[in-house]
């Protein structure tokens, strides 16, 4: 499996391998110079032995000392050792017939100043006859030697210059390259993470549940994983905090609802009561009128048991287009049922028209925690208003647990305010409202999870939840549902 750790690892190879390459071939063109350099000095020394050979040729004829004669012929041996030796090298700066041809001159050198050796310095014929022959050998070897010097200069700077040119060239390569390599490791790695930044922030707002597995590398593979497996459990915890949340308000409704029914049942068994005792007796319409209460009841009695196995069964999140005045309808009545001596008056003051794309059972739990709150918080008037537009300005009285919907309202989003008239919530808690366990009950009345609950299904809703309050007047959240998610229609 790839990995990051192995992608630099090789990047590093790669950039060492360059480095290397670049240093052998340093060393190569090195070398390849220290030969040049070599074959440079044979050349300066054939050079040097012809001019030596000359000087004491020129003394001989100048002074006529034989031993003269003698040191020019030793040159000329010299420097046909210096061809014999290092043939290769002159070949790099003369064709090989300039070559055979100094070879030729200069054995005839020798032969020809061989008899001036024993011969006295003085003027003589014989030593004029030659003469002219060797001084133009002569001429002609240090010429040549002179030419092979010069050639020799000629190619060392054609050399350099092409070393200097290389030298350039490789630098802005090896620069170059550093620079691509740097680019691709940075992408490389870089990229896998980019795009994990993007899907955590895309879980954060909530667009994605878990991370998709998009890199292939191990660490990413392995961060994946353990993240997804994180969540999940979060999942799992949160949903049994929403449960026992839901419980712990059961268990107060459970009381409220067994005191609810209690009526429906005794209006029936007093319906059924009359009925028996009067059946002979009584004509059509009054058996009818007992009869229809009983159904009446019944179906009171059904609606209470409905709404308390709708209310407590744990059903997956469903969105279906839901009338919410009838999701408060239905949550005053619970209220009612979880609250009997309540003397709080609920206003639903939401338009009938509105439906909106929810989960409703979700819905209903949500106005029953801020229902009950508002109550339990000692409020005579809870107003439930929607739409419920607002100025900019008014928003920034509220404590919004995430950044809210926004836009124009009634085209983007709707708005619900449920306002009381509570003795409202001091400003420093304000921003613990939503936190599991806030709660601000006596131990046993107070779960801290209601607002908590609340706020987690607003969000799977898509939309967001404010608050605001002062003390001693009155508390207002704010729900905020994106427009996709809120339909007008006339029902
Ligand atoms: P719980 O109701 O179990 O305490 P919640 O999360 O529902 O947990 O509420 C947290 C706290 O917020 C409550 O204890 C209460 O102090 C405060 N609170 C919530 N709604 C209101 C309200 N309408 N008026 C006054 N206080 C409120």
């Amino acid at each position: 499996m790839p990995s990051i750790r192995h992608k630099i690892t090789f990047g590093y190879y790669l950039f060492a391998a360059c480095i290397i390459g670049l240093a052998v071939f340093a060393y190569a063109n090195l070398r390849f110079m220290e030969q040049r350099l070599d074959w440079g000095t044979a050349v300066s020394s054939l050079l040097d032995t012809t001019l030596e050979m000359r000087r004491f040729e020129k003394n001989y004829f100048l002074y006529g000392k034989p031993e003269d004669a003698a040191s020019a012929q030793t040159y000329a041996g010299a420097a046909l050792s210096l061809l014999e030796e290092n043939t290769a090298a002159y070949r790099e700066f003369a064709a090989t017939d300039d070559l055979q041809q100094l070879r030729e001159h200069l054995e005839r050198y020798s032969e020809r100043i061989a008899p001036l050796v024993n011969m006295p310095g003085e003027y003589s014929a014989a030593r004029n006859a030659i003469e002219a022959d060797i001084r133009k050998l002569g001429h002609d070897l240090s010429a040549s030697a002179e030419l092979i010097s010069a050639n020799e200069h000629d190619v060392m700077r054609t050399l350099l210059n092409t070393a200097r040119r290389t030298v350039v060239g490789l630098l802005i390569a090896v620069t170059l390259f550093s620079l691509v390599l740097a680019h691709v490791l940075t992408w490389i790695v870089v990229r896998p993470l980019r795009r994990l930044e993007r899907d955590l922030k895309d879980i954060g707002q909530g667009r994605i549940s878990s991370l998709p597995a998009r890199s292939k590398d191990q660490e990413i593979v392995s961060f994946t994983q353990a993240f997804n497996h994180t969540l999940h459990e979060l999942e799992v915890r949160r949903r049994h905090l929403v449960q026992s949340e839901k419980l712990a308000s059961l268990g107060t409704l459970v009381s409220g609802v067994a005191h609810e029914l209690n009526n429906p049942l005794s209006n029936i068994s007093t319906s059924t009561q009359l009925l028996l005792e009067e059946l002979a007796s009584a004509d059509h319409d009054q058996i009818r009128a007992w009869l229809g209460d009983v159904e009446e009841q019944t179906e009171r009695a059904r609606r209470i048991v409905a709404s308390l196995l709708d209310f407590s069964r744990d059903n997956p999140f469903v969105l279906n287009p839901t009338s919410l005045r009838s999701v408060l309808d239905k949550s005053v009545m619970l209220m009612a049922a979880q609250r009997p001596k309540s003397r709080c008056e609920i206003i639903n003051d939401i338009a009938p028209e509105i439906r909106i794309d929810a989960d409703a059972q979700k819905l209903q739990q949500v106005f029953v925690n801020l229902l009950g709150n508002a109550i339990d918080a000692g409020a005579r008037k809870i107003q439930v208003q929607a739409p419920a537009c607002m100025s900019e300005d008014n928003l920034e009285h509220y404590v919004w647990t995430q950044v809210p919907v926004t836009g124009e309202c009634g085209t983007d989003m709707l708005c619900v305010a449920v306002n009381d008239d509570g003795p409202g919530i001091a400003a420093d808690l304000l921003p613990k409202l939503f936190d599991p366990f806030f709660t601000t009950k006596d131990v046993g009345f107070g779960s801290g999870l209601g607002l908590y609950v609340v706020e987690k299904i607003i969000r799977q809703h898509n939309g967001s939840v404010g608050v605001t309050s002062t003390s001693g007047g009155g508390t207002t959240f704010l729900i905020r549902f994106p427009r996709r998610h809120a339909t007008e229609t006339m029902s």
